[in-house]
């Protein structure tokens, strides 16, 4: 091993690190998981040291680091350990992965300050008793009370300066009394005045002014506490005068604390529901501790139907894991779940003492690297975040949730392609940690694993308070249609439904799997339909902002007056999405207070937060929104569910088409009926009879299950067989086939015993964001066989000199579109 050599990980698309020299005076800062600034081609670029190079390469010249970013590595090594995983298992580019787990760049300078630790504090007390412990010199002694004045933190630089140099602030942080601690700038906490009373004072014996000191006493000492100036001010109605006063007297003492860094608007007059755990939930969570006595690494699944309170459960997991001192991730799927979630455990573990963060992709850079460090440096010690949460830098993690975990979400899209869940489950197993996950209807893998005995099964079969599950009723409608005649795709008895809904003052949620207007433009003379210019996909009229959009590249054309093709005048816009569903509703229920919640409306936090929020306060009857609405939420008063169109899900080309019908269906179902009044859910379609659907009514999940793995071993597909999805890309279509043949070469021979390989054949989405593409199917019962094939693939394209970005490995696809 040689120190003077590290590994890094830069952010380019390649599936290998770097290797740089490190000079001598950045010796001590370079540590693996640090940051650092390196020159790569005619660039500077910033990468993460992941090792000791052990050799060094012999033909080029190596180059020396140029700055070392972290004085506290930004990974710890068991991140750093999680990383080499998912490159390894995904085989994907080692500098995108480190790159997915890094805070963000955010062009804001951190600040680096020298804080006090508990050992220093013990030490200045002892100090104070006349004693040097730790063998400190005197002016290390006064240097450590001079911090301990300066409320225990300096920045470095100031610190660098009364303690002389550099090496004596190593030695007190080698010493373990002060800690070198990352802090963003523009994190400077807000400070309050907080004013308590002072026993020792002596107060006025009458007057009006006993009175008001009284009051202010009564507050202080038995009602409230030490408040804040402004309450106090408030409360005891009196003046800041009064105030000044009293201090002066000597009534009452002031100091100054950091505002609540995670306080939020949103938390305003927010008390949490406090349950007595009825007995299933006191099972689970029975289970969840006997799982943490044993302190070692396992998984737990919760299977719990939809408002069985599962969320309990976790709340107390969490309680638990703090109480042994460790920390705690809860992952959910979608941003707006954070909010609730996150709320919730602010209100549970008290942001001052057990800081809650949230992490999500709405967040600005400068928020999500505050929180990100808040989180590296102990400040917070429970994570609330979805997919990207699952590399939150604790340290001494005791448990990571997975709430919904068989949803898509959790899947990223794009390099690396990893799963949420699957991560969560390798980063417990690193860090002997438990994980446990959650589901009203868990993904067939999942559940197969809980089956045979790999993960512990709970279950939570009734919902609380013994509430009935919501009445779940088909509308069918080929039959609405021969009745009605109308194309509306509100049909007559979910108009009826929703009108009894306002009757009664209850609220509606109205479903519909696509945003925007209408998802297809047509020309009535030639039959084209207007395709976005890089992808073979057609593109979504948006009325609001009256231009066509892709919704998978984002490239937008202006509406078109006339056919592109024919130009034949007569174009019309067909398939409704969420806008024109509103749109709808507005028209049909004139009186009604009505919002939609999708990703056009729901752009930043703040606006899930006023439409969520409205609507669980009850100052909307009816939501309309996409899936978004179907996880987790816990309205209560919410009686009707429609879903508008529940069958677009199962035509996809898909093996998974089934299973995410069924779950999107008995999810939406959950949300009806959570409180004390019953709730009916109507599903809209042409199908009734399909198995998915029929299940979904029943909202039977051991029924779906059985019948999907009946087909899934027949077929040969997940959880039976490991999959891979490879596809091959290019602008050029000549090349992209090229390629793909090339590819073939390799993979032809190879299937045979153990491996299936179909394939090259046009990708169900030939063409995206200008590319066309192939792809391979890959099977293989065994796992290993399939990375290791994979892997030999991407050698084998190395050689053959095919761009490493033009072959892309999914691994464990959830979508083979
Ligand atoms: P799930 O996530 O399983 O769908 P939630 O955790 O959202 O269900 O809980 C559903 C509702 O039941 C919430 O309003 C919650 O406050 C309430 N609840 C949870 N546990 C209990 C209990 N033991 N007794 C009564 N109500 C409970
Ligand atoms: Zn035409
Ligand atoms: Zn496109």
């Amino acid at each position: 091993m040689n120190a003077s050599f590290h590994k890094v990980a830069l952010p380019v698309p390649l599936r290998t690190t770097f290797t740089y020299a490190i000079p001598e005076y950045l010796r001590d800062s370079a540590q693996p998981g640090s940051r650092v600034l390196v020159p790569f081609r005619k660039k500077s670029l910033v990468g993460v040291i992941v090792g000791f190079a052990d050799s060094v390469p012999q033909r080029t010249k190596v180059r020396e680091i140029a700055k070392v970013l972290d004085i506290v590595p930004a990974l710890t090594p068991k991140l750093i350990e999680l990383g080499q995983w998912i490159a390894g298992y995904y085989l994907a580019p080692i500098g995108e992965v480190f790159r997915a787990m890094l805070p963000p760049l955010t062009e804001l300078k951190t600040q680096r300050l020298a804080v006090l630790t508990q050992a220093g504090r013990d030490a200045t007390e002892s100090l104070s008793g006349g004693e040097l412990s730790h063998g400190l010199t005197a002016q290390e002694a006064s240097f450590l009370e001079k911090l301990k004045e300066k409320k225990g933190a300096w920045s470095v630089a100031l610190a660098m300066k009364f303690a002389g140099n550099a090496n004596a602030l190593q030695r007190l942080q080698r010493l373990g009394l002060i800690e070198i601690r990352e802090n963003i700038q523009g994190t400077k906490r807000k400070i309050q005045r907080v004013i308590a009373w002072k026993a020792s004072g002596n107060a006025h014996a009458d007057g009006a002014l006993a009175e008001k000191e009284k009051k202010v006493r009564t507050l202080l000492e038995t009602e409230r506490g030490p408040l804040p100036l402004p309450q106090l001010l408030k409360l005891a109605e009196i003046s800041r005068a009064l105030v000044e006063r009293m201090l002066r007297d000597g009534l009452l003492e002031s100091w100054e604390e950091p505002l609540d860094p995670a306080e939020d608007p949103f938390d305003a007059g927010y008390e949490p529901p406090a349950h007595e755990l009825n007995a299933e939930q006191e099972t689970a969570f029975g289970a969840v501790r006997a799982r943490f006595e044993l302190g070692e690494f396992g998984v737990l699944l919760l299977h719990g139907v939809t408002g069985s309170g599962k969320t309990e459960v976790y709340l107390r997991a969490v309680q638990e894991t703090l109480a042994r001192g460790k920390t705690a991730i809860i992952l959910v799927p979608e941003i707006a779940l954070t909010l609730w979630i996150g709320r919730q455990c602010r209100a549970w573990f008290g942001a001052r003492f057990e800081g809650v963060a949230v992490l999500h992709s709405t967040l600005t850079d400068v928020e999500r690297a505050r929180e990100w460090w808040r989180v590296r440096n102990g400040e917070a010690r429970v994570v609330v975040g979805t997919r990207s949460a699952v590399f939150a830098p604790l340290q001494n993690l005791g448990l990571i949730i997975v709430d919904e975990e068989q949803e898509n979400s959790y899947k990223q899209e794009e390099t690396p392609r990893y799963h949420g869940r699957d991560v969560a489950i390798v980063r417990a197993k690193l860090e002997g940690a438990t994980a446990l996950l959650g589901s009203a209807t868990p993904s067939l893998e999942t559940y197969h694993h809980a089956r045979n005995g790999k993960y512990e099964l709970l279950t939570l079969a009734s919902r609380v308070e013994n509430r009935s599950l919501a009445n779940v009723e088909i509308v069918d409608l080929r039959e609405d249609f021969r009745q009605t005649h109308q194309t509306s795709p509100i049909s007559a008895k979910l108009h009826a439904g929703i009108q009894e809904c306002l009757a009664a003052g209850t609220q509606a949620l109205v479903l519909i799997n696509r945003r925007g207007y209408s998802w297809s433009v047509l020309c009535r003379s030639c039959g084209a339909s207007v395709q976005c210019a890089n992808c073979s996909i057609s593109m979504t009229y948006h009325k609001s902002r009256n231009r066509l959009e892709c919704h998978y590249c984002g490239s937008v054309q202006p509406v078109p007056k006339e056919c592109p093709k024919c130009q034949s005048k007569y174009v019309y816009f067909f398939g409704e999405g969420s806008e024109h569903l509103e749109e709808r509703l507005r028209k049909e229920f004139p009186g009604a207070r009505i919002a939609r919640l999708d990703r056009d409306t729901a752009r930043t936090k703040r606006q899930y937060q006023e439409t969520l929020g409205a609507f669980a306060a009850g100052a909307l009857d009816i939501l309309v929104g996409t899936q978004m609405l179907a996880k987790g939420h816990d309205f209560q008063r919410v009686t009707l569910v429609g879903v508008v169109s529940a069958d677009s899900s199962l035509s996809l080309p898909d093996f998974r088409a089934a299973e995410r019908t069924f779950q999107l269906l008995t999810q939406v179902a959950g949300r009806a009926g959570r409180g004390e009044l019953p709730g009916r859910v109507l599903i809209q379609t042409y199908y009734p009879e399909h198995y998915a659907i029929q299940d979904a009514v029943k909202q039977d999940y051991a029924s779906f299950f059985e019948r999907e793995m009946h087909f899934r071993r027949l077929m040969a597909y997940p959880p039976f067989t490991s999959l891979a999805n490879v596809i091959v890309r290019d602008t050029s279509l000549e090349k992209a086939i090229r390629w793909a043949r090339t590819l073939s070469e390799y993979f032809s021979p190879r299937d045979e015993k153990g491996v299936r390989i179909l394939g090259p054949a046009a990708a169900p989405l030939a063409r995206l964001k200008k590319e066309h593409r192939f792809q391979f199917l890959v099977k293989s019962p065994k796992r290993s066989v399939l990375t290791k094939l994979l892997s030999g693939a991407l050698s084998f394209c190395d050689v053959k000199e095919i761009p490493q970005t033009a072959v892309l490995v999914d691994m464990d696809p959830l979508s083979l579109l």
